[in-house]
């Protein structure tokens, strides 16, 4: 990564002025080899890092564990049915009713939605990947 080798050549300049990894912001180091202007940017990095690595594993368990995906989904509607009984209520309102008449009378607009929802996913994955090589580093 260019921004890197950059920065190795900087260390050597003690406490000089230096353009964040992540987000280029010019910045004076507390320390000789910072390389970001702070830790949310330094956390952000790392995070980008690990991305596909992470969405891969995401997607991989959800496809092998979907008893245990779909028993996670249930306790969370379970806790938040037990310990926000008020936001619930108007949640299954608003939920239930309008979109169970509404699934009955047009089942191919929910169909239609449901494929749109895949889509989108897929494309959200697809750009994820394209531009994560972009920020991905050369140790990883
Ligand atoms: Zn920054």
């Amino acid at each position: 990564m260019m921004a890197e080798t950059a920065l190795d050549v900087q260390t050597d300049s003690g406490n000089a002025e230096r353009r964040c990894a992540w987000c280029g912001e010019v910045f004076t180091p507390a320390v000789h080899n910072a390389k970001f202007c702070g830790s949310s940017c330094k956390e952000r990095m790392r995070f980008s890092r690990h991305r596909i690595a992470r969405i891969e594993a995401v997607r991989e368990y959800r496809k092998t564990n979907r008893d245990d995906v779909a028993a996670r989904s249930r306790a969370r509607y379970q806790k938040f049915k037990a310990d926000r009984p008020d936001q619930w209520r108007s949640f299954v309102e608003r939920m239930s009713v309008a979109v169970m008449e509404d699934r009955a009378e047009n089942p191919e607009k929910h169909a239609e939605r449901s494929r749109m929802w895949k889509r989108r996913r897929a494309a959200a994955l697809a750009v994820s990947l394209l531009i994560a090589p972009i920020q991905h580093h050369p140790e990883t």
